[in-house]
């Protein structure tokens, strides 16, 4: 990768909005060290806060902390400085207005990032993770974030590429030999590290634990209305965050509520109640209830008074209202409004999430990650019904194409907006 000098200068109050003390404006970009100098009157010491008077116009806007980040070694590999400002909006505004008179002009959202990936600071699996860390609610989110952009998945990708391209290599040394002087160790070897790789992936690819920690883990709560379905999801959130009635069928749409158990997000959905109704808005709930028991990680199915036949082969069976009348002996038993047995309900919830969460190594976090990895495994497929040496190569180098497409080793400009059209503004 080339590294290149840098783009326009942009800028950007990197810190959150609202009420804060301090903001940090970030800028960015080939020249901006002049505009430093500009408003400072002066280069500060490269790396070295100091605390300077931002002048402009013959005017003060601020006095602020100053750090001036020449490239290669700042964030976006590019020339840049920081200015930490009080975040007071009119002196926001005073040194944006400063800066585009200078010639500098608003980031776009992950621009910055974009920026560092471009220089080649940053490879595209470690800007998404980068994105993660900013959002990430959950200890668990976290740690996933830190570890993909210290590199965990990366190195994987870049494992995988490496092994490939010996394949590759051997196999291409082979293509020279006459057929009867083949030695048949050789190819069998080449096809089982083939058949390896290909393994290594299937696993890769059944492992749910990183995209489960990044959009959090589903918990669908359905069952009859008049179950205690709004109570249950009040009581495990530890707020009323549904409408809890009497009349049945109150919960007519969706309530969702997010929920960290044991450092993992969940999200706790309260379903409309699930049986035949005339009315058609309430009709319109039942149909969204069943769209999200179908997309649930997990179900809890809950009941108050005959048990139901279990709407999926692993929904969890919950009988409210324990303190009407007893649960049967096989069956969970709870009360929403005592809170009777939701101490094991939470340990339930645990053991199917320990289930869910179950494998080894790096996941993968991403809908792109999975997209590329099938690619990659099933180019490895193709390679072992290929007749030909150059066909089976043929296909091993796309294997290798969409891994390398991953990291943004590959076509790398073509996929900058895909990650970073979600990204905010000053990262
Ligand atoms: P949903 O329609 O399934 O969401 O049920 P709700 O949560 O709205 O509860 C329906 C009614 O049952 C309300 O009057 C609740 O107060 C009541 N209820 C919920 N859980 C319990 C419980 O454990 N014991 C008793 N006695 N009543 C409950
Ligand atoms: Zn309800």
């Amino acid at each position: 990768r080339t590294r290149n000098a840098g783009g326009p200068v942009i800028f950007a109050v990197a810190t959150g909005m609202g009420r804060a003390a301090i903001a940090v404006m970030r800028v960015s970009g080939e020249g901006c060290g002049t505009i430093l100098r500009a408003l400072c009157g002066m280069l500060p010491e490269a790396r070295r806060a100091s605390f300077r008077p931002i002048r402009y116009r013959n005017e003060i806007l601020d006095e602020a902390v100053v750090l001036w980040l020449p490239g290669p070694r700042s964030y976006s590999g590019e020339d840049s400085f920081e200015l930490h400002l009080h975040a007071g909006p009119a002196i926001i505004e005073g040194v944006s207005l400063a800066l585009t008179e200078l010639g500098a002009r608003p980031a776009e959202p992950g621009e910055f990032t974009r920026r560092a990936v471009q220089a080649g600071r940053l490879d595209l699996l470690q800007a998404e993770a980068v994105a993660d860390l900013v959002e990430a609610e959950s200890a668990a989110q976290r740690r996933q974030a830190l570890s993909q952009a210290d590199g965990a998945l990366s190195r994987l990708y870049q494992e995988w590429a490496e092994r490939l391209r010996r394949l590759l290599a051997q196999q291409e040394a082979l293509i020279d030999f006459p057929d009867e002087t083949l030695p048949d160790a050789v190819e069998a070897a080449l096809e089982a590290e083939r058949a390896a790789l290909q393994a290594e992936m299937a696993l890769h690819l059944a492992d749910q634990r990183g995209e489960l920690v990044r959009r959090g883990i589903t918990v669908v709560i359905a069952g009859a209305p008049n179950a205690g379905k709004s109570s249950l999801l009040n009581a495990l959130a530890g707020y009323d965050a549904a409408i809890v009635t009497q009349r049945a069928g109150t919960t007519r749409d969706a309530i969702a509520v997010d929920w960290i158990l044991d450092g993992i997000k969940l999200r706790l959905i309260d379903t409309a109640g699930l049986r035949e109704t005339e009315d058609e808005i309430e009709a319109e709930g039942i149909r969204r209830a069943m769209f999200h028991v179908k997309q649930a990680d997990l179900v809890v199915h809950l009941y108050a008074d005959e048990r139901p036949a279990p709407l999926l082969p692993d929904a969890i069976i919950v009988r409210n209202k324990t303190d009407l009348a007893p649960a049967p002996e096989d069956v969970l038993g709870i009360s929403a409004t005592t809170g009777a047995g939701l101490d094991t309900l939470r340990d339930l919830l645990r053991e199917r999430i320990r289930t869910l969460m179950s494998g080894a190594g790096v996941p993968l976090t991403r809908a792109r990650h999975r997209a590329g990895i099938q690619e990659a495994a099933q180019h490895l497929a193709l390679a072992s019904e290929a007749e030909w040496a150059e066909l089976r190569g043929e296909e091993l180098r796309l294997a290798m194409r969409a891994l390398g497409r991953l990291t943004g080793q590959v076509d790398v400009e073509s996929l900058l907006d895909v990650v970073f059209g979600q990204f905010c503004i000053g990262k």
